[in-house]
């Protein structure tokens, strides 16, 4: 049996990021930019009013004897547009935010400190002195060309999104998503639209893995349910060979029926079968003609947590993320852990702030066929190897399954 740390390390080491493709602009969220995002061009791209008021010459704004100077409205410039004239000593030409600033005018002052006799008013007078540059955003302030706006490795989000749009890239080059094929196992296992007969229960696995999945950014595939014979498993792992990556669940402990470790050992290498955590010790891992499996649990809660523990890392590093895994804090265990076992016990728990730290309570029953141990759970307490107690109010490190990857 090996550590939790050294599964993850030797899952890892056999992952490399996926190959690069190009998407729409609109599809690139979450997902990992391939290559630099340099600018092509200057960021705004010419120099332009940050207000509306009136383009003209600093030094016409000066006051005369105490008097504000009266400038001749030459015309207008709206955003959208170039003016067709410039703005010469003496004279003013309306600017709307965004407009280019017309030649000419090294200045613009905000239509509230000057006065005139209305939209169409052939003068205007200019209430403050303005220095030159004045509400004039220059070309180039926000990215100049050439500049590497975004590095390769950057997780596209909404605000990469605007800076890639700002630049013109109607394709994203991305590492692509994974396509992971789920595929169930045992002979009591029957869909959610079948009717339940004795000694049947329904394939909650397949659909908790598939969301589970979606979740961490990669493509599922439901492949249904393979019966507990070798022909049954072989038929449907020959289909999962077509994905990027195969998650199965159950069929990976010590059972007469257990046949994913036997097929794997056939048809690829099995890098280890077994973890000292629980819920979740039979966890398997290695390839099937080269493409990665990894076994997890039949029980619910099992599957659930080995697949936060394992599958999300692993998802996210074909990705190409270079944040793999959920941070762990401390907290105060309010209502403590009873511990029989001696294997490392990841234990389902809600933590909240309060009154200036982290209180985490459990979710009740620990079963790993107890589902309802996950609701509302959004941390796993780590209770260390070796059948450790912890009394109401001691301390625990808690992986917090809702927060960014660290
Ligand atoms: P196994 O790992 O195949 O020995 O399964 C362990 C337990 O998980 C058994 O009680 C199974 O009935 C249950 N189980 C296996 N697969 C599923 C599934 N897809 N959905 C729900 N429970 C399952
Ligand atoms: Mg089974």
């Amino acid at each position: 049996m090996i550590s939790v740390e050294e599964a993850l390390t030797r899952i890892l080491a056999e992952i490399k990021p996926l190959n690069v493709v190009h998407v729409p602009l609109s599809e690139a969220s979450g997902l990992v930019l391939a290559e630099d995002v340099v600018a092509q061009e200057d960021i705004p791209p010419f120099a332009n009013s940050a207000m509306d008021g009136f383009a003209l010459l600093s030094k016409d704004s000066k006051s005369q004897h105490g008097n504000p100077p009266r400038l001749r409205v030459t015309g207008g410039v709206a955003a959208g547009y170039v003016a067709d004239h410039a703005v010469e000593e003496g004279t003013a030409m309306r600017i709307m935010t965004g407009a280019p600033v017309p030649p000419g005018a090294d200045t613009v002052i905000q239509v509230e400190l000057t006065r005139n006799d209305g939209p169409e008013s052939e003068w205007v007078e200019i209430l403050q002195e303005v220095a030159p540059g004045n509400n004039i955003r220059p070309a180039g302030e926000d990215m100049r060309k050439g500049q590497t706006a975004l590095p390769r490795g950057t997780v596209i989000g909404p605000w990469e999104i605007g800076i890639l749009a700002t630049l013109g890239w109607a394709t994203v080059p991305v590492i692509c998503r994974p396509r992971v094929a789920i595929l169930s196992t045992g002979d009591e296992v029957v869909d959610v639209s079948e009717p339940l007969q004795p000694g049947k229960i329904r394939n909650s696995n397949g659909y908790l893995l598939e969301a589970a999945v979606r979740r961490a950014g990669a493509e599922a595939y439901r492949l249904g349910v393979a019966r507990d014979t070798v022909e049954s498993l072989r038929e449907k792992l020959t289909e999962a060979v077509t994905y990027d990556l195969i998650l199965t669940s159950g069929g990976v402990s010590v059972g007469d029926f257990d046949l994913v470790k036997d097929i794997m050992q056939e048809r690829g290498q099995m890098s280890f079968w077994r973890i000292n955590m629980r819920p979740g010790k039979p966890v398997a891992f290695g390839h099937i003609s080269g493409i990665p499996l990894l076994g997890l649990p039949g029980n619910p809660v099992s599957s659930a947590v080995t697949f936060e523990l394992f599958g999300l890392p692993l998802i996210r590093k074909m990705l190409g993320h270079s944040r793999l895994v959920k941070p762990q804090i401390s907290v105060t265990v309010e209502d403590g852990v009873q511990e029989s076992a001696m294997r490392r016990h990841y234990v389902r728990a809600r933590v909240e702030w309060q009154d200036g730290r982290f209180v985490a309570h459990t979710t009740g029953n620990q079963g790993s066929h107890i589902m309802t141990s996950l609701l509302n759970a959004n941390a796993l307490l780590i209770i260390p190897e070796g059948g450790i107690t912890l009394r109401p109010d001691d301390t625990a490190k808690a992986m917090m399954l809702d927060w960014p990857e660290v």
